[in-house]
């Protein structure tokens, strides 16, 4: 018995626990509720995009400030343009950003502003018609068309009240919610400090990028689409030196991995005598969640915590075959992170598409294939990308989406509505 055997032998075997998918993702989600906000800090508007928000936006004022033109054209009391055509006098010019000096105090019978779009309606006058509906004749204007009260002005405070939230803590930051705390006048925001995420990779047969590989070995790439994956996420990678399939290498480095706030463990999870990822943990006293998924790629998946000193930390044990980490990630790794980073919790979504080609699998698993995702506009189309298997990260590159297979479907034919995961 050599030594790697006896260590393998020495530690009892973790309870196999495998869940559907749907149960195994309501088991992330259950502890991603669970925890606590992180800390913060303030950052630059210009910075501030992808990040977590971590304070209220509040209105400092209403949105609009003032009655708001949408239009360019004539500023009206509508009830005074029943009979068309009619021509009215032109008291004033308004443009966007008039002084208010220079708006008259009331628009009245037989009267017109003209005003332009994002300009102050004045007092009075309760439409605006559009300035394609008129024709200007010196010091008077003819309207061609009556307007409805109302049209073409947005009241003050529609959009919001002075004081009323305008954004919740727990919200990706992105162009529209930017744009909105630029309104309020924000130009720092408190943001949620980014999760540390510790990569370990596992395998005998796997070295650095940089390396030569021998001729049975292969270079890492999982750390990488990882790290990528992790960014995306919200998260900072930090990538450790690649541990070997041994169990007392692989204890040093998982006890490095649990000082960040979350440890994704890629390699060593499936049932090879090799495959060391949960005995190793399972000595530490880690709380296993789910050993697996019915899914495909990505079965042997692992979820857990682990207790260092008083903190326990999530891990996740990612299969290695390079296809499987990418979806494991997408499937669970994905909202645990995103709530360590502080960020509210969202329902996995899928999108639907026609299928192009017929597609054949055999039942029992969740398959989540690399599949393209073409065609144009209401014609798009998807079709799954030849591949090998889920190793084959080739085939991925290929492939903008995952069909989403459920597992009693043996057939689908070409032309039916399937679900589809954008990636
Ligand atoms: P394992 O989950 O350890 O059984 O690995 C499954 C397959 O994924 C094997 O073919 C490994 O060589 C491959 N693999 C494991 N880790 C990596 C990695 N970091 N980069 C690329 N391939 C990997
Ligand atoms: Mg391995």
């Amino acid at each position: 018995m050599n030594f790697y055997y006896y260590f393998y032998m020495s530690v009892a075997p973790v309870h196999s626990t495998v869940l559907s998918f749907e149960d195994a993702r309501r088991v992330v989600e259950e502890q991603a509720a669970g925890i606590p906000a992180p800390a913060t800090e303030s950052v630059d508007l210009l910075a501030a995009a992808g990040r977590v928000l971590a304070e209220p936006v509040l209105a400092d004022r209403d949105i609009p400030p003032f009655p708001r033109s949408t239009r360019d054209g004539y500023a009206v009391r509508s009830a005074d343009l029943t009979e068309i055509p009619a021509t009215f006098d032109v008291i004033a010019e308004i443009k966007a950003g008039e002084k208010l000096e220079r708006i008259p105090a009331n628009v009245g019978r037989g009267e017109t502003a003209a005003i332009m779009t994002g300009a102050p309606v004045p007092t009075g006058a309760d439409a605006v018609v559009m300035v394609e509906y008129t024709s200007r004749l010196g010091k008077r204007v003819e309207f061609k068309r009556s307007v409805a009260a109302g049209e073409n002005i947005v009241p003050r405070g529609a959009e919001s009240r002075a004081g009323s939230p305008l954004l919740d803590p727990g919200i990706r930051l992105n162009e529209a919610s930017l744009a909105l705390a630029a309104s309020a006048g924000k130009s720092r925001l408190s943001v949620y400090k980014r999760p540390r995420v510790a990569v370990l990779t596992t395998g005998d047969e796997i070295v650095d990028v940089d390396a030569i590989p021998g001729p049975t070995q292969i270079r890492n790439s999982n750390s990488y689409s990882l790290a990528a994956q992790i960014q995306n996420a919200g998260g900072d990678p930090v990538l450790l030196p690649v541990a070997p399939d041994e169990l007392q290498g692989l204890l040093r480095s998982i006890e490095v991995g649990l000082k960040a706030d979350l440890l994704l463990v890629t390699g060593g999870v499936s049932m090879g005598r090799y495959d060391l990822v949960e005995q190793a943990l399972s000595e530490m006293l880690a709380e296993f969640f789910f050993t697996g998924a019915k899914i495909q790629p990505g079965r042997p998946v692992v979820f857990g915590r682990c207790g260092v000193g008083a903190r326990p930390r999530y891990f996740f044990g990612l299969p290695g075959n390079p296809v499987s980490t990418m979806v494991t990630f997408e499937l669970f790794a994905r909202p645990l992170l995103e709530a360590l980073a502080g960020q509210s919790p969202r329902k996995l979504t899928f999108l639907h598409a026609r299928l192009k080609k017929e597609i054949r699998v055999k039942t029992g698993l969740k398959r989540f294939l690399p599949a393209m995702l073409s065609g144009e506009f209401e014609g798009s189309q998807v079709e799954l990308v030849a591949w090998q298997g889920s190793g084959d990260i080739a085939a991925t590159t290929r492939a903008n989406c995952y069909i989403v297979i459920p597992p009693d479907r043996e057939q689908i034919p070409a032309g039916e509505w399937i679900a589809v995961m954008l990636r």
